[in-house]
């Protein structure tokens, strides 16, 4: 398709940046089109190539910074712009918590509908020092041009190793595990995995570290069931201080995810131990654990204050991981359930209760959306389902959720709105799933009182939000007598069904319903993959793509124009574009 510009590949202009996108992109403007420059920062005067140019839009590389912008600051990391690690390093941290402020309330505005977003949010909670900050690192190992094995991260939007041992977000002692490992392959001839062919046996190296416990685990994760010689490794890593779990992880699928489920262990214990607060936790390789620790205190107590418990509560964690939220909560509510999926966790977050020695918490293995209404349906006649502390698990006082990027399930939205919690507090980590989330709840009874970002991974466009909704009660009753039926004075009964329809809540829309309407009005079917394209073109949210994350780094699928239309035809018969 032509372009309505005259902008084409190889052009080098110069452009004066004027916005950032949500990626962290700069935004300039050149011959009346809109360019995205990666790298660039706000305020900067830039030469750009045109690499790619849309219709309407067009992505260029920056060249040249012709005039630094004001905002701009010297990135601490060599490899920080082939790096897809970190996106705003050459920001300012103040300017980057502002940017963050900003698409937390555009998204609470154009996707939440939330028109008031600015009086309930409080200014974005920073870190002091906005590096070295992160617990927990995976390194992919793989071979450079010239065969040598190498570790290091993805460049942007690709599996290619950008080879870099030394990142300034992670732990100091990376680059010695990682030396470490890499002279242990290269010794023994242990090859790295090949993601083309499938062949060859390590992929990742995991570390943690315990930021207070100063306790350090080294995960391989493999493509195979051993390890040859894994005795000389475990010699060398653990005379490194602090180190107490080496561990083999077997994953032999050709896939994206990281992590297989087998876990070997080598050496030490299977897990490392760290605190939040006074309260201590066991950790293993295969469960989540917010990666960093000096802000998720802040971020927990945020949660905590939200919750506004007094100890006669009945309370669920939906999404506990190793129950840190839910072990906070405990010790000032009456009761508390915590739901989550991975097993592994759930083993973790028992533990870590009695560990604790904190009685008042249950856990479930499961998804949440299925487990709430499995609870919530077990006393259908009504009468409260009361567990051995005579807490009521129908109707509890508050619901808190830490969902993933994708954010809730709808069945488990829909299960929260039906118990009718008086307060429910929702830690996200995707401000636009949030906010999709939070126009269902608000369209059904529930309204945003409170809403707390906090800055859990600066130097990137990543940010944790808190908000706290409660239910809306009636505060006064209007007596009003109405007679239904035909006549003078009286209220026709159609009428009423008519208001019900135009009051229903919108169904939220799949991308089975895109296609299924792409189908019926044109005769083809379309990929989900082109859908996510054109929504993603488009600026709209990626919630309902789950695994997003790893979606965005295979290469991307193009639609044809025919598609690309029939798509948007979709999206305005669904009211998602206008
Ligand atoms: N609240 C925890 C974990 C939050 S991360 C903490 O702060 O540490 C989100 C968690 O949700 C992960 O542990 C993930 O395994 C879990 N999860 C993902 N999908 C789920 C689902 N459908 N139901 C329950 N848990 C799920």
């Amino acid at each position: 398709m032509e372009g309505l510009h005259d902008l084409k590949k190889g052009d080098l202009l110069q452009v004066k940046i004027l916005d950032m996108g949500v990626d962290g992109a700069g935004i300039g403007k050149a011959a009346g089109v809109t360019l995205f420059v990666k790298d660039a920062v706000i305020g900067d005067e830039v030469l750009v190539k045109v690499m790619r140019m849309k219709k309407h839009y067009g992505y260029a590389r920056l060249m040249e910074i012709l005039t630094p912008s004001p905002h701009r600051t010297k990135p601490l990391c060599e490899c920080y712009r082939q790096c897809g690690g970190c996106q705003l390093q050459a920001l300012d941290y103040k300017d980057q918590l502002e940017f963050k402020e900003k698409k937390v309330l555009d998204n609470l505005k154009r996707i939440g509908g939330l028109s008031d977003a600015e009086r309930v949010m409080e200014p974005m909670i920073g870190m002091e020092e906005p590096f070295f900050y992160r617990n927990k690192a995976q390194f992919p190992i793989g071979r450079d041009k010239e065969g040598k094995i190498v570790a290091g991260f993805y460049a942007s939007r690709s599996h290619t190793i950008i080879p870099n041992r030394k990142c300034c977000l992670g732990a100091a002692v990376n680059e010695q595990i990682l030396d470490i490992v890499v002279r242990f392959m290269e010794k023994y001839g242990i090859s790295p995995y090949e993601e083309t062919t499938g062949e060859g046996l390590v992929r990742h190296v995991l570390i943690r570290t315990g930021f207070f416990s100063k306790e350090i685990m080294v995960c391989l994760v493999i493509n195979g069931t051993r390890l040859p010689f894994s005795e000389k490794l475990v010699e060398a890593l653990c005379r490194i201080k602090g180190m107490v779990s080496i561990t083999l992880n077997v994953n032999q699928k050709n896939t994206n995810v990281i992590l297989g489920e087998e876990l070997i262990l080598l050496w030490g214990r299977e897990y490392i131990t760290d605190s939040i607060g006074d309260i201590r936790y066991q950790i293993s390789p295969l469960s989540f654990y917010q990666v960093n620790p000096v802000q998720t205190q802040k971020l927990y107590r945020t949660a905590l204050e939200y919750a506004g418990l007094t100890g006669q509560e009945t309370v669920w964690d939906l999404y506990c991981g190793i129950g840190t939220i839910s072990l906070f909560l405990a010790r000032e509510a009456k009761k508390v359930y915590g739901v989550e999926v991975v097993e592994k966790a759930i083993e973790n977050a028992r533990h870590n209760a009695s560990w604790n020695g904190i009685d008042n918490v249950e856990f479930f293995a499961g998804r949440a959306e299925e487990v709430l209404p499995e609870f919530y349906g077990k006393a259908d006649d009504g009468s409260a389902q009361k567990d051995g502390d005579g807490a009521d698990m129908r109707h509890p006082d508050v619901i808190v959720v830490d969902p993933p990027r994708k954010g809730c399930d709808e069945r488990c939205l829909e299960t929260i709105v039906r118990m009718q919690p008086g307060r429910v507090v929702y830690v996200s980590c995707d401000s636009a799933t949030l906010a999709r989330d939070l126009k269902y709840l608000c369209g059904n009874g529930y309204e945003v009182q409170r809403v707390q970002p906090v800055d859990m991974f600066p130097q990137t466009v990543g940010v944790e939000t808190v908000v706290m909704l409660s239910h809306k009660k009636p505060d006064s009753v209007i007596n009003v007598k109405v007679e239904f039926g035909e006549g003078e004075g009286k209220v026709p009964l159609d009428n009423i069904a008519k208001r019900a329809e135009a009051y229903k809540p919108k169904e939220r829309v799949t991308y089975k319903m895109i296609n299924g309407y792409i189908e019926a009005k044109y005769g083809f079917k379309v990929h989900t993959a082109y859908i996510a394209e054109v929504k993603r073109e488009l600026g709209l949210p990626m919630y309902d793509a789950s695994n997003a994350v790893e979606e965005l780094k295979q290469p991307r699928k193009h639609p044809t124009a025919e598609k690309v239309e029939a798509i948007k035809d979709a999206l305005k018969h669904f009211e998602i574009i206008k």
